[in-house]
């Protein structure tokens, strides 16, 4: 499946209200494409622990690379509850993220920054916020963006699974985008009627050609 959803009704959670959580959007500051790791640059593996078990999917360089030649920072946003379940050590987190750096840069690219967030969810819906770096919340594409002077407005998110789409339009980017390279969508959550428009792509390479030819003239 290709395409564009209809748009459906708003996702607006309680965090919103709280001031602890300025969006820090820098208004023509650079673009950024805040990007999943499992399932949409790397191949899926439940709890990813082995360096050994790091392959880049098929284009994913390129499209990253392609990307960062159009001016986006492209900035890896990943969900490590791992850390949390005390499965992996942040060293091995690190190890891990060296290996992916090391083959974007055999295959001529790199990212600009890498986020994790350690926390541990306590329910499996992937559209409720628990913690505030933890995808669907906003914080790590916040962090980013305040980091790296990023706009918001002007920015993407790309990911294979609800959260992720969710993370991208909770922070208020110009779009989402939900590849089909790692989990996909659960049955409950293709007919959840609370998630907000978003695109599906085959591969982060289609994600990229949506993005940019969105900024065609
Ligand atoms: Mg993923």
């Amino acid at each position: 499946m290709t395409g564009e959803l209809e748009p459906q009704s708003s996702h607006n959670p309680s965090w919103r209200s709280s001031s602890r959580f300025e969006r820090p959007s820098v208004p023509g500051g650079q673009p950024a494409v805040f990007l999943d790791r499992d399932g949409t640059i790397i191949e899926h593996v439940h709890y990813l622990s082995d360096v050994l078990q790091v392959r880049l999917l098929p284009g994913a360089a390129q499209a990253i690379e392609r990307l960062r030649a159009a001016g986006y920072a492209c900035v890896v946003v990943t969900n490590q509850s791992a850390i949390g379940r005390g499965m992996i050590t942040e060293a091995q987190l690190g190890l891990i993220h060296d290996e992916m750096n090391r083959q974007l840069a055999a295959a001529g690219t790199a990212v600009d920054a890498i986020e994790f967030c350690p926390a541990t969810p306590g329910s499996a819906d992937r559209s409720l916020i628990e913690h505030i770096d933890r995808k669907p919340g906003p914080g790590m594409l916040f962090r980013a963006t305040a980091a790296l002077g990023l706009d918001l407005d002007a920015s993407w998110m790309i990911g294979d699974m609800l959260s992720d789409v969710l993370a991208g339009v909770n922070a208020g980017c110009r779009g989402s985008i939900l590849v089909q390279t790692g989990k996909g969508l659960d049955q409950a959550e293709k007919e959840n009627e609370t998630v907000a428009a978003y695109h599906v792509t085959e591969d982060l390479t289609t994600a990229a050609d949506l993005i940019l030819n969105s900024d065609a003239p």
